[in-house]
């Protein structure tokens, strides 16, 4: 099984087609909704963890684009937010990709945004909430 958490955003004018319905249905994904901001007639956007074969999974993320959606890893609005981060290195303990390592040299946490999977592990475990999810 495949699992992957995305975010959707919706343009005004297709804020009432049933989605996440045909994600279900047509493309036989589990979904948990991590996140909404669906709001009539206005821009939208939800963030759902899917879960499927890997092949419904990339026909699915097909589908949506083809409907003109904006969709992207949630992985791609995780950041590391420098001004906040005191390289406490408790994050560190949480990242099963090796995201987020320790440069060995300056004993500072880097963040590599190219392995981060968006599992938000260390935006919880950070204690002065320097790992943000950005979803504007
Ligand atoms: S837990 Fe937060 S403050 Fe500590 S190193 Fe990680 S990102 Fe920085
Ligand atoms: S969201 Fe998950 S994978 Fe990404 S940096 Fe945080 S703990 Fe690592």
């Amino acid at each position: 099984m495949y699992s992957k958490k995305i975010v959707i955003r919706y343009a005004a004018d297709i804020v009432d087609k049933p989605v996440v319905y045909s994600l279900v249905k047509d493309f036989d994904l589990a979904f948990n909704i991590m996140r909404a901001r669906v709001s009539p007639r206005r821009e939208g956007l939800v963030v759902l963890d899917l879960t499927g074969t890997k092949k419904n999974f990339d026909r699915a993320i097909g589908y949506l684009k083809d409907l003109g959606l904006n969709v992207e890893s949630l992985s791609k609005s995780v950041t590391q937010n420098i001004d906040k981060c005191v390289h406490c290195g408790t994050c560190l303990s949480f990242c099963s990709t090796n995201a987020l390592d320790i440069d060995t040299k300056t004993m500072k946490i880097t963040f590599d945004p190219e392995k981060c999977n968006g599992c938000e592990l260390c935006v919880k475990a950070c204690p002065p909430r320097a790992m943000e999810i950005n979803l504007l």
